[in-house]
């Protein structure tokens, strides 16, 4: 049995323990994360000044030598939303836009676009790519200045916050009735991880505080947009790149192999997107979510009246 923590109102097993912070399965949250959980002031330099510089100095080059493929991706989600909206409900709030490329398929496909973007480099990035961008961070006080939205896109940003919870209610109050939410998280714990530290010896790689506090997998993404009064209607995975590992392609802090790893995902994925089979693509991803199997987790949410 793991040691049980307690940590302010935050109880459960230490499932590992990293870097002087305990990752638990807390019972009062419904998903794990970090204790001590660090606070908004602690995070605020990071986000704000340090994030693309210093922990993710290739983060703007690399999104832009893989443009072609992360295109692909965009038009499926904004087909997705396309499908359940009326045609002139177009209006998207983008939550942490980082570059800004997701925004601007959008603009590009006539949609009302804007950005909340807390780091200054990547703000400046898109300003230059000609979008609307608040650089800040999303809290009460910024939601009242940002207007009403068909669609809010939150990718890359709930495993870093204090309160997702408290951050999916302002997303909630953000959207016109009816309106979506897309959010994707990366999908840890996750089977072939599992296999992984079983059978490889493998530590948990992904376990990285204090940037990523919040460690979802599909069932807990899902009960956290449910109790912030959503109705989720699609759970996809995004490719388990995991899988390379398993495979005996150790890319862990092997940075060209990850390129390596990550350009043959590319390639199946924009093949088949070639060949008109996108729809296979997302039935197998969706059906990967089904067994809690993928890199990330993809849900399309629609706010309850
Ligand atoms: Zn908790």
């Amino acid at each position: 049995m793991n040691e049980v923590k307690k940590w302010q109102n935050h109880t459960g097993p230490i499932l590992d323990s990293v870097k002087g912070f305990d990752v638990i399965e807390c019972e009062s949250c419904g998903f794990k994360h970090i204790v001590p959980i660090p606070t908004h002031e602690e995070l605020e330099t990071i986000y704000r000044d340090e994030y693309y510089s210093k922990e993710k100095p290739l983060y703007l080059e690399r999104t832009r030598e893989d443009l072609d493929w992360w295109n692909i991706v965009y038009s499926e989600r904004y087909d997705t939303f396309e499908g359940y909206l009326p045609p002139d409900s177009r209006r998207i709030l983008d939550v942490g836009s980082g570059p800004g490329f997701f925004l601007l398929h959008g603009k590009q496909r006539g949609w009302q676009t804007l950005g909340i973007e807390p780091s200054t480099q990547a703000a400046i990035h898109s300003h230059k790519l000609g979008l609307e961008i608040v650089e800040d961070f999303l809290t009460e006080e910024t939601a009242n200045k940002l207007g009403e939205f068909d669609v809010v896109h939150i990718s890359e940003v709930l495993e870093h916050i204090p309160d997702p919870k408290g951050m999916l209610q302002l997303v909630k109050y953000l959207l016109t009735p009816g309106g979506l939410i897309c959010v994707v998280a990366p999908n840890d714990y996750n089977p072939f991880q599992y296999a992984l530290r079983m059978s490889c010896g493998y530590d948990p790689w992904w376990v990285a505080p204090p940037h990523h506090i919040n460690y979802f997998d599909f069932d807990s993404l899902n009960r956290l947009l449910e109790f912030a009064g959503f109705e989720v209607l699609i759970r996809e995975a995004t490719f388990p790149i995991d899988m390379f590992l398993l495979m005996g392609d150790n890319y862990v802090g092997n940075g060209n192999l990850g390129r390596q790893c990550h350009s043959k995902r590319k390639t199946f994925e924009c093949n088949l997107n070639k060949s008109g089979l996108s729809r296979v693509k997302r039935h197998l991803y969706q059906t990967f979510a089904q067994f809690g199997i993928g890199r990330e987790v993809v849900l399309f949410g629609k706010k309850k009246s």
